[in-house]
């Protein structure tokens, strides 16, 4: 396994694969990786002749530079992680390298999808992502790239940037890998407190139950008995819960038979903000 940090390296390697016709998968991610992203990477190596890990903490898609200057960075350990995957090759450039010297952030339109939920919350976050990930494809050039439903509103952003641009590129959606309390696996995690890190599976608990709940009771009393919950527990701030359309995002406030819903978090453990999602059906 080969770990290239500059443009010219990798688009060496890109030419000669594709001029014999290799296949080559692509998973993007910002390091301090986990089993999460290592079912991604091995999804990836086994579906393609040649497989692509990015390592790069993108910082046009934090809002917070505290978050930013915070983020993991376990670059030794992620090597020895990704050796076991089948993958061929991990691009970890600097941010000199992605961005020259000017942090350029391209400005998306995404059908709407990037208003919604993390839209909100974090101001530009999907322009951030877009540009990042449209010059890693660009770069890398993948037959197939592999995200997580982890970031279900990314995974459906990244979707329809490669059918609107007509980029020949198939995008896979992976299923969240979540730890044995059903906390779903994060970088940010290993940030978190002792308590915090007792209190965190709350967050999977309590979707759990939406999705129960979401059988019988109204989108309405399932919304109120989401904040009830979060307001008796001291250690978790809810930032938002909804249940949004699967395909537009939009938050749906009654449920239709031929639509497929998802319930989506975002909470606050001190100052780490986690986000988690589940399929309604
Ligand atoms: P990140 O390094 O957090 O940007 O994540 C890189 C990729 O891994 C993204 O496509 C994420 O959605 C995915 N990912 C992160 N955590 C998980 C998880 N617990 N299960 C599955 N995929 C994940």
């Amino acid at each position: 396994m080969k770990v290239v940090t500059t443009i010219k390296e990798i688009s060496n390697i890109i030419t000669s694969l594709k001029s014999s016709q290799k296949t080559i998968g692509l998973t993007p991610t910002m390091g301090a990786l986990h089993e999460g992203h290592i079912s991604l990477i091995t999804k990836a190596s086994s579906e393609n002749d040649f497989s692509i890990v990015t390592i790069f903490i993108n910082p046009t898609q934090f809002d917070k530079k505290e978050d930013l200057d915070n983020y993991p960075s376990t670059l030794d350990a992620d090597i020895k992680l990704v050796e076991n995957t089948g993958c061929d090759l991990i691009f970890t450039p600097n941010a000199s390298e992605m961005y020259a010297n000017n942090i350029d952030v391209e400005s998306f339109s995404f059908d709407g999808l990037e208003n919604e939920m993390e839209g909100k919350h974090r101001a530009n976050h999907f322009d951030g992502v877009g540009t990042i990930v449209k010059k890693f494809f660009e770069i890398t050039q993948p037959t197939k790239a592999y995200f997580g439903e982890k970031d279900f509103q990314q995974l459906q952003i990244i979707k329809k940037m490669t059918v609107k641009n007509q980029l020949p590129i198939e995008i896979i959606g992976c299923p969240i890998f979540r730890e044995k309390d059903g906390l779903a696996m994060s970088s940010r995690n290993t940030r978190l407190s002792k308590k915090q890190r007792e209190s965190a599976p709350f967050i999977f608990k309590t979707l759990t139950k939406a999705s129960q709940l979401f059988q019988s009771d109204s989108i309405a009393t399932i919304n109120s008995w989401i904040q009830t919950e979060f307001d008796s527990n001291p250690d978790l701030d809810l930032e938002y819960f909804e249940i949004a359309n699967e395909q537009t995002l939009q938050t749906a406030s009654s449920k239709s038979e031929s639509t497929k819903y998802r319930a989506f978090i975002a909470v606050y453990a001190g100052k780490i903000r986690l986000i988690d999602n589940i399929s309604l059906q």
